[in-house]
């Protein structure tokens, strides 16, 4: 019987694979797709390579999980620091978000001037720096066995955090600067994007990473691509087995794990799951205990041609006055040859959207609505980037396309969203049972690549796969 399975390559399941490979656990890595990488995948047409969904990454640096990671397994991670980390676009008023904490103090006084910025700033910086601090020693978190319980020391150190967890952001920014419409609507967008929820519902310990990250904004070589391609290429030259168009069915568990493909069924000692919690209980064939929760995506792709002006900011996010929801737009690295010929970018946008909106509809109703809204958000982008001079492959895509792909239920992405009154210790555990885990967006410590990569160390710290735990017991 073979070692260890990881099902669906997305980061969360890549990153397994890597941890267990390098440490000299056979693992094959199963993905229903034809390239890895799911919700952060992307797709070529001709000399383009297009980001299908995210397309930032953070947490790297000096302890960080993504630097972390690329030391334990020997990965590649190959990045371009984005300064500034996030340009926005508020109405007509255009501001900078940029790794000098000065010029962005003085951005921010300037687009609002109305309230003080700098005591705020401070208590947010300081609240992100204790987050950071506080997340190596959640690897059990949250616990679902009495072992889990050996890092209680550690997190009561974190006790001194419960109010900016049972606290929304909105409140604890009221308490340090008053009331302001405007500001209160920036901060709202720029929570959507990262904690998938506003402001007033996110609790203020993750408001405090959400805005912060703009200012530690990376983009990886060759986009998702070049990320994903480095990870898996690394995994195989280590002999791992990567099998793509090869979803599992259903997934049976007795003294080991069977895994249903197609006609055919193989078993493993241990299995990962790198699925939605919802995904996971339809392989298991068991009811689902919560409700499905989260966010579909509304996207745009096009190739545009800047001649001698490229965008050099990479990333955007627009809150227009009204009539559109406010989109996410990233464009690829100019010097980035592995995404586009010279003189052009490719660009990946993107926008919440209910994903009930898209599958009640007829197929006559659908095609109509998502030609309309992108005709209408193009226009709004060309109006913004007056340097677009040319357009390639304009497509979109939706919920229905992100569940295609993904396989993801109904086209949900991003996972659970942050919310004060479902704190993490409400989430599921990566911890099943002593040969199934799971990883991935909907377990802690939830969505975006950084998250996705921490669940995946959290479950190999604990997992009887790893030596070093062996050695130990
Ligand atoms: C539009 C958009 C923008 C985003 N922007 C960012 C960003 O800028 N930065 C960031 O960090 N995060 C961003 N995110 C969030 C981020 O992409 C996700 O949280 C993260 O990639 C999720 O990874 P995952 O491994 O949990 O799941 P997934 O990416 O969903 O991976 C699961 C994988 O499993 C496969 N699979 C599913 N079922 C099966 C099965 N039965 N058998 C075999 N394989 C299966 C799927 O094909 C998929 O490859 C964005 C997401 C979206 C949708």
């Amino acid at each position: 019987m073979k070692n260890l399975a990881v099902i669906g390559a997305g980061g969360g399941g890549v990153s397994c694979a890597l941890l267990a490979q390098s440490h000299g656990v056979d693992t094959t890595l199963f993905e229903s797709h034809r390239t890895p990488g799911g919700s952060a995948g992307w797709f070529r047409r001709g000399a383009f390579s297009f980001d299908v969904g995210a397309t930032t990454l953070s947490g790297i640096g000096v302890d960080r999980p993504l630097t972390r990671f690329a030391e334990i397994t020997g990965s590649p991670l190959n990045v371009w620091a984005a300064d500034p980390g996030i340009t926005f676009h508020l109405g007509s008023e255009v501001f900078s978000y940029r790794r000098d904490r000065e010029f962005w103090l003085n951005e921010l006084q300037r687009v609002f001037p109305d309230i003080a910025h700098r005591k705020f700033w401070d208590d947010i910086e300081e609240l992100q720096k204790r987050a950071w601090r506080l997340l190596p020693h959640l690897h059990h978190f949250p616990p679902a066995r009495l072992s889990d319980l050996k890092e209680l020391p550690q997190w009561l150190k974190g006790t001194a955090l419960l109010p900016t967890i049972a606290m929304d952001l909105t409140t604890f920014r009221r308490m340090r600067q008053g009331s302001s419409q405007k500001f209160e609507r920036w901060l709202n967008a720029l929570c959507m994007i990262s904690a998938q929820n506003r402001a007033d519902e996110v609790p203020a310990l993750i408001g405090s990473l959400a805005l912060t990250y703009p200012a530690e904004t990376y983009l990886p070589q060759g986009g998702m691509e070049g990320l994903f391609s480095g990870w898996l290429n690394h995994f195989q030259k280590l002999g791992g087995d990567f099998r793509p168009q090869s979803e599992i069915s259903a997934l049976q568990l007795s003294d080991s794990c069977q895994l249903t493909l197609a006609s055919s069924t193989e078993s493993f000692k241990h299995v990962v799951a790198n699925l939605t919690s919802w995904s996971l209980d339809a392989l298991l064939g068991v009811e689902s205990t919560s409700p499905e929760v989260g966010w579909g995506a509304f996207t745009l792709y096009a190739a545009i041609r800047t001649n001698d002006q490229p965008i050099r900011e990479s990333y955007h996010l627009v809150m227009p006055d009204e009539g559109i929801d406010d989109y996410f737009v990233s464009l690829s690295h100019p010097e980035d040859r592995l995404r586009s010929p010279a003189g052009w970018q490719t660009l990946t946008l993107s926008q919440h959207t209910i994903v009930e909106d898209w599958w009640e509809l007829s197929q006559d109703e659908y095609q109509v609505k998502k030609k309309a809204r992108m005709e209408m958000i193009w226009q709004d982008v060309l109006k913004r980037f007056p340097q677009i001079k040319e357009v390639k492959f304009l497509t979109a895509g939706t919920p229905k396309t992100f569940f295609h792909y993904t396989r993801r239920s109904q086209g949900r992405v991003g996972g659970r969203p942050h919310k004060k009154s479902h704190p993490f210790w409400l989430w599921p555990s990566h911890f099943k049972n002593p040969n199934l885990s799971q990883v991935g967006d909907t377990v802690f410590p939830g969505q975006g690549l950084v998250a996705v990569v921490t669940s995946a160390m959290n479950w190999w710290h604990g997992s009887v796969l790893n030596p070093h735990l062996k050695r130990r017991g």
